[in-house]
């Protein structure tokens, strides 16, 4: 049983393989669980095969072993998991929290705004879709208010869902669940009190406070990490082609890791277990920078 009522969890998505920023990503949720006396739970986020790499589900959790993560309970993928989702939408559906969009991508380019994180969806089916047009999705009407959260390490952080978003889209037009629904779904159905993830989840947040607002859910507490990047400055990812760790030199990347952390190891720590030990211990947020953060070579 765990000392606290802390719970925190990792959810990768397999569309790559883990790299230098995931790692720093996995291993800063990690400490601050385990520093609080609470769980760790592991979340595969595979709910978009168009998108995933064969095998790279597997591949993360080899990785996680090898350098000694510890996760409590069984590994939840989300692909196992749609009924919750379905249960969701189906809930918001009937408060009229969610509408069917009829829109392609091109008319919506067509008649948007740019906001925070693409177009600004115009609200052409918020009162229902064109005569002679089928919903092909299904998005979640937003409140034209500021929405604030306080976030652990980035302080605060504040969006107006309305203008800077949109209505936004809760089951795609290609059938599948879309990421900002089934993230608060599953943290809420796990019970999870904390969320540590990467900063570039930020701009994404205001709208999973709008999902549990909607479903009567209570939000978790909010930690966004610094994300990595590249000498360009671009975060690391697959899309920048950011290298995938080997579990080869496993000490000495979580050494770089925990230094990136703002927190450097002594050299006596030599092993996997010995940083661990010394990271469990001294692990403090307020060491933490808030990023951006250039990865070492
Ligand atoms: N699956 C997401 C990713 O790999 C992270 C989701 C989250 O931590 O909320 O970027």
């Amino acid at each position: 049983m765990s000392k606290s009522n802390y719970r925190g969890r990792f959810a990768p998505s397999p569309t790559g393989l883990l790299h230098a920023g995931s790692l720093s990503t996995a291993v800063g949720s990690y400490l601050e669980a385990r520093s609080q006396g609470g769980e760790w739970l592991l979340r595969m986020e595979d709910l978009d095969p168009p998108r995933e790499v064969p095998g790279a589900a597997d591949s993360i959790l080899k990785t996680l072993e090898a350098f000694g993560f510890e996760w409590d309970g069984e590994v939840a993928y989300q692909s196992r998991r749609h009924h919750l989702y379905r249960d969701a939408l189906k809930q918001l559906i009937e408060n009229g929290k969610a509408y069917a969009c009829a829109c392609t991508r091109k008319e919506i380019a067509a008649a948007a705004k740019r906001g925070l994180d693409g177009y600004v969806y115009p609200g052409t089916c918020r009162h229902g879709c064109p005569d002679g047009r089928e919903g092909r999705a299904w998005r979640l009407r937003v409140n034209a208010r500021l929405t604030t959260l306080p976030d652990r390490l980035q302080g605060e952080y504040s969006q107006n869902l309305a203008s800077d978003i949109g209505d936004f889209v809760l089951l795609r037009a290609d059938g599948f669940w879309a990421y900002q629904l089934a993230v608060v779904v599953d943290d809420a159905e796990q019970g999870v009190s904390d969320i540590v993830r990467g900063a570039d989840l930020l701009v994404s947040t205001p709208r999973q406070l709008a999902v549990y607002d909607a479903l009567g859910l209570e939000p978790p507490s909010y930690c966004h990490l610094p994300v990595l990047t590249n000498g360009a400055g671009e975060k690391l990812s697959k899309q920048t082609l950011a290298p995938a760790i080997s579990t080869g030199d496993a000490a000495r990347q979580l050494r770089a890791a925990l230094a990136l952390l703002g927190h450097e190891a002594p050299v006596e720590c030599g092993s996997l277990d010995e940083l661990w030990l010394w990271a469990r211990q001294r692990w403090s947020l307020s060491r933490v920078p808030r990023g951006p953060l250039l990865a070492p070579l």
